[in-house]
């Protein structure tokens, strides 16, 4: 039994096979530059990779190759086992709070959400489509960034912006990154064994979140009708005030599109640094570069703002948890995030912070009024559990 975990952006497609029940991960791979001169397929299975490079001029003819590497690399996918085709799809709006079957009206709702998510669910679409038409024989499963945070109290949800444009525009906190963070939290409650945590994520890989969770209901997170808002992450800025987009409309000179783009892709810690990279900071601040030094205090200030402002949200906090590339792999990170708390009671081990590992750990000392944890997310076992779940 597997579940074909497909990701579709704008111009690439990644997928996984999956056991939803072992968690491993049997084959997979990605297509790159979807529409550019030359394009670029990689497929693993077992021991082997297959790559191709070749032009792939639309996402119909880059899953119409994968599915035949799956054919002539394996595993092959015409037996029937696969049980479920799972999609991640970022916006699912006010319509989707958990997984859905897709169906033509469900195809209909992504497409009528693609307004709020302009980069991303026009992209999810041509893929989902392609993959319909192409794996018809199977329940092909809608897996939403935002459905994980539709929970949110609505006093965390709202905007106090004008309610009748914020009505006519959809415009309130969505979050993203939720299928991550409901996947580690689940994990954090299952490691310390209970129920009732009261606990803070901490997502941090190229894109970054926070959510706060109360057992297993989120009740705040970073992002919000974008992942543009928060914290301070590869490219973006995270929270600013928006004056400065006025500032820098009337002053700079500069159109929608252009501070766009310097929010989202030229800001962040590419923007301070010139590196978008964490490792690639860190090298800069061992060199003694001061815009590093400074980014790496801009990043950790901002993570601790959050946390102090949940932990208060919540009334206490149980546990606080890293995940995502820098999450798990950063213990120099880490370490500059938790000595920021110890008004809060937080007290690493050293040692357990330097261990690396795949698996859930706990880093704090014993003596620590908060456990803190290291969990691996794993977004694609999360959608393949998802999906198995309306199979
Ligand atoms: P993700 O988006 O989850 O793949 O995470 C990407 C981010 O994780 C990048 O900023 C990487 O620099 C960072 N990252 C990955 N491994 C490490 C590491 N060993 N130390 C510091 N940052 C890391």
């Amino acid at each position: 039994m597997s579940v074909l975990v497909i990701n579709s952006g704008s111009s690439s497609i990644k997928y996984q096979l999956v056991n939803p029940d072992s968690g491993a991960a049997i084959a997979s791979g990605l297509v790159e530059r979807i529409g550019e001169e030359t394009g670029h397929i990689e497929h693993n299975y077992g021991d082997v990779t297959r790559e191709i490079d070749a032009p792939v001029p639309d996402h119909a003819i880059g899953l119409e190759k994968v599915l035949e590497l799956f054919s002539e690399v394996g595993p092959s996918l015409t037996d029937g086992s696969i049980s479920a085709v799972g999609h991640r799809v970022v916006q699912g709006g006010k319509y989707f709070s958990g997984p859905a079957l897709i169906t033509d009206e469900v195809q209909s709702l992504i497409e009528e959400l693609c307004p709020l998510a302009p980069l991303h669910n026009p992209a999810h679409l041509k893929g989902i489509k392609v993959a319909r038409r192409l794996l018809p024989g199977v329940a092909h499963v809608a897996v939403f960034d935002t459905a994980f945070f539709q929970s949110l109290p609505d006093e965390a949800a709202t905007y106090a912006l004008n309610r009748e444009v914020a009505e006519k525009y959809q415009v309130r906190r969505y979050g993203a990154h939720g299928t991550s963070h409901q996947y580690v939290s689940g994990k954090v409650s299952e490691y310390v064994g209970r129920t009732d945590l009261k606990q803070i994520v901490l997502h941090l890989g190229n894109g970054a979140s926070a959510s706060a969770v109360i057992g297993r209901k989120a009740v705040e997170t970073s992002m919000g009708l974008t992942p543009l808002e928060g914290l301070v992450m590869g490219g973006r800025t995270g929270d600013i005030d928006p004056a400065v987009i006025f500032h820098l409309a009337r002053v700079g000179g500069m159109s929608i599109d252009e501070l766009d783009n310097l929010f989202n892709r030229h800001s962040g810690l590419k923007g301070l640094t010139g590196e978008n990279d964490m490792r690639a900071v860190w090298k800069l601040a061992d060199e003694g570069d001061a815009n590093a030094l400074e980014a790496l205090d801009v990043y950790a200030h901002r993570l601790v703002k959050y946390i102090g402002a949940y932990t208060a949200t919540m009334g206490g906090l149980d546990a606080l948890t890293f995940t995502a590339g820098a999450g798990e792999n950063d213990s120099r990170l880490r370490a500059k995030v938790c000595e920021r708390l110890t008004a809060f009671g937080v007290r690493l081990d050293e040692e357990a912070n330097a261990i690396r590992s795949k698996e859930p750990r706990v880093i704090s000392a014993p003596s620590s009024s908060v456990t803190v944890l290291v969990v691996p997310t794993n977004e694609e076992l999360a959608i393949a559990r998802q999906a198995m779940s309306l199979v």
